[in-house]
């Protein structure tokens, strides 16, 4: 178990797209416990393999703490047409917030540890989580997408 350090938006690895994972080996477990320990560390809600500069579709997920998603080779097969503006951060973009549109619910399908597939059904928090993080693994950030990022002075009165 190890400590990760996570990239930020200046890093170009976060920008590449990550290969899918065709066998779950010893590396890809290490990998899923040591992102596990990074995000527990950072206080986030959800970590992307290229955050920590490892180009592979994995995604861990941590919105209610104590109930981990670990999605190996996650992909989006449903979501709802509701849009809703939600305040987002990212943990590779520090300090920052903005507000970004994304559906109110959405349906993934994605692999465990044990090479088993599962749906998850997520709404609001989690559906936004889910959205944000297998973006990551296509090179995309929240900021690409956001309405608009938050201004210093809204920041400081969020109290972040
Ligand atoms: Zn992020």
């Amino acid at each position: 178990m190890a400590i990760l350090k996570i990239l930020t938006d200046k890093e170009p690895a976060l920008r590449g797209i990550s290969r899918s994972v065709d066998a779950i080996t010893p590396r890809i477990i290490t990998l899923l416990d040591d992102m596990k320990d990074t995000l527990h560390k950072a206080n986030g809600v959800g970590l992307a393999a290229p955050q920590v500069g490892v180009l592979r579709r994995v995604v861990i997920i941590e919105t209610e703490a104590g109930k981990l998603y670990e999605m190996i080779n996650p992909v989006i097969i449903e979501k709802s047409e509701e849009i809703q503006h939600e305040l987002e951060g990212c943990l590779s973009v520090p300090g920052r917030w903005g507000i970004t549109e994304r559906p109110k619910k959405v349906k993934v399908k994605a692999m465990d540890r044990n090479g088993n597939y599962y749906t998850l059904e997520g709404t609001d928090l989690l559906a936004i989580a889910i959205c944000h993080e297998l973006d990551h693994l296509d090179g995309i950030l929240y900021t690409d997408k956001a309405i608009r990022m938050l201004t210093k002075e809204e920041i400081e009165e969020l109290g972040e």
